[in-house]
């Protein structure tokens, strides 16, 4: 079973991933937390290359052809193997992330995003947690914890509030798999959520 978090910076979606592959963990799975970008030798070489240095140094078109290259390594490396084996994978972020922050942010590029995932990805999550928060909220709370790595300090509140509609807007059109967290609340709360919803659907 692959199970994604999404949403928008501070969202809370890295410490909720965590905490559920601890919970499914203790309840006897064997589970395979990831991240993207990154999450195989790889892709954590790309993601040095995207996030770091100069935010123009890839043109839009570019920076699709290297997430899509970082989440094919991290799929053939990490994701099918692990699945194969009978793992539970549970990843801070896929390909949502790339459909809204290279889809929609540097202009509509969504059918190039889709194009590539359909040629060289081709699977969508099984279930996938939307950590719905509020934007201003999640953007204090990403600029206090923003280290040199990064390289979207460009990122406002009106992006935010962008990719918060956007979330949102991929979780009815992928209804099938998305669930929506409210995120605004203490995150043992939201743990604790997100936990009884995985177990009920794992059954
Ligand atoms: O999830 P995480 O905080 O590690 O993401 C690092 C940065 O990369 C975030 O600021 C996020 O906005 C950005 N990002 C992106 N495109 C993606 C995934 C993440 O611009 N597909």
């Amino acid at each position: 079973v692959f199970i994604t978090f999404e949403g928008i910076d501070g969202s809370g979606k890295s410490t909720q991933a965590r905490m559920l592959a601890e919970t499914l963990r203790a309840t006897g799975k064997d589970v395979v937390l990831t991240r993207e970008p990154g999450g195989s030798v790889g892709a954590e070489q790309i993601r040095g290359l995207v996030l770091e240095g100069d935010p123009d140094r890839w043109s839009a078109e570019t920076e699709i052809l290297l997430f899509t290259a970082a989440r094919r390594d991290h799929l053939e490396k990490t994701i099918q193997p692990a699945l194969d084996a009978g793992k539970i994978v549970v990843s801070d972020r896929f390909a949502d992330s790339t459909r809204l922050y290279q889809g929609i942010t540097r202009g509509d590029l969504r059918g190039v995003v889709d194009t590539l995932h359909g040629l060289m990805i081709g699977r969508e999550p099984d279930i996938t947690f939307i950590i719905d928060m509020d934007p201003a909220t999640g953007l204090a709370r990403a600029l206090s914890r923003q280290t040199s790595e990064e390289r979207f300090e460009d990122f406002g509140e009106e992006l935010q509030k962008k990719m918060r509609v956007g979330f949102l807007a991929i979780a009815k059109e992928f209804s099938d798999r998305c669930l929506v967290v409210d995120g605004n609340r203490n995150a043992d709360v939201v743990a604790a959520e997100v936990a009884e919803l995985a177990l009920e659907r794992l059954a």
